[in-house]
């Protein structure tokens, strides 16, 4: 079995290679009625439509098993859409190189792998030979330089085995900045701040926002705050899109978006009562 697996990912890189590259002048991302399923009869994403338009910061919610972590696996190509088509620029996704491809997207996965070795190398993942001041001022960014400034070694303090020598909101980070060091024209965060305080979620979702002028960036969240910095909101139920538009408007009009954010509805209720009070 491993044998057949090796061949079928030569052949894969073989056409790989006659590919032509993905051209990503905006960044516009786009699903056509997309539908995927995995083994299961039942769909995990079902006629799934949106269109993302560059430099925007939009946001996938719903609820677990929904199909949100599906959406970035299709378009990273680590999954092929069963039916419909995924678009950057206009390129059919199935028809460019691999390479080109995953050099277009910086992903933050919902599991922030590190592998055993420095802060530093962890980070210079994204971007071989960066300097310091361009992984500091990435560090910064992703709310991790003050906690890697008070590690024994600074950045070059050893993470150890998937990195299990940090807190899980200290791994986010690091994987954080390495998305930000990469620099790709998309970022893609699947619950990428799950694990991170509430005042640092904030400030990278700020920084989020002024990134946008020059990236799309689509984020997974539970969060509300998280959710409501962003210009527009997919909300996903059983792989299918079941409601769409600014977090406000859907915190107004859907059921299932305030069943999701339940609490941060009696914060809005406090903060209105405040305003008008
Ligand atoms: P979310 O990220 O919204 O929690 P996922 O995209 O991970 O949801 O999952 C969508 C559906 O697909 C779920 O029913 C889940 O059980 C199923 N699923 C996810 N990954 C796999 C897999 N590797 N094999 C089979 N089913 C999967
Ligand atoms: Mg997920």
């Amino acid at each position: 079995r491993l044998y057949r697996l090796l061949d079928s990912r030569e052949t894969e890189f073989a056409s790989d290679h006659d590919a032509p590259k993905l051209s990503v002048s905006k960044g516009e991302v786009r699903f056509e009625d997309v539908t995927f399923t995995y083994s299961e009869r039942i769909p995990a994403v079902r006629d799934l439509s949106m269109s993302i338009e560059a430099g925007r910061h939009v946001a996938i919610v719903g609820r677990s098993g929904a199909g949100k972590s599906t959406v970035v696996s299709l378009l990273l190509r680590i999954r092929d859409v069963d039916s419909g088509r995924i678009l950057i620029d206009g390129q059919d996704i199935s028809t460019v190189s691999l390479q080109s491809l995953r050099n277009a997207i910086s992903l933050v996965s919902q599991h922030s792998f590190l592998f055993s070795g420095t802060i530093r190398e962890n980070i210079l993942v994204g971007k071989e030979g960066a300097s310091q001041e361009e992984l500091e001022a990435v560090c910064q960014s992703a709310g991790a330089l003050s906690f890697i400034r008070e590690m024994p070694a600074a950045f070059d303090t050893e993470v150890g085995p998937n990195g299990f020598k940090l807190s899980g909101g200290q791994r986010q980070r690091i994987a954080i900045a390495r998305a930000l060091l990469k620099n790709a024209p998309i970022l893609v965060l699947d619950e990428a701040m799950s694990s991170v305080d509430g005042e640092t979620d904030t400030a990278i979702g700020s920084l989020l926002n002024e990134l946008k002028q020059e990236k799309t960036i689509i984020t997974i969240a539970h969060r509300y705050s998280t959710v409501a910095v962003t210009d527009h909101v997919y909300l996903l139920d059983s792989g299918r899109l079941v409601a769409e538009g600014p977090a406000e408007r859907l915190r107004r009009e859907s059921s299932l978006f305030t069943t999701l954010f339940p609490g941060d509805r009696a914060a809005a209720r406090t903060e209105s009562a405040q305003i008008q009070g």
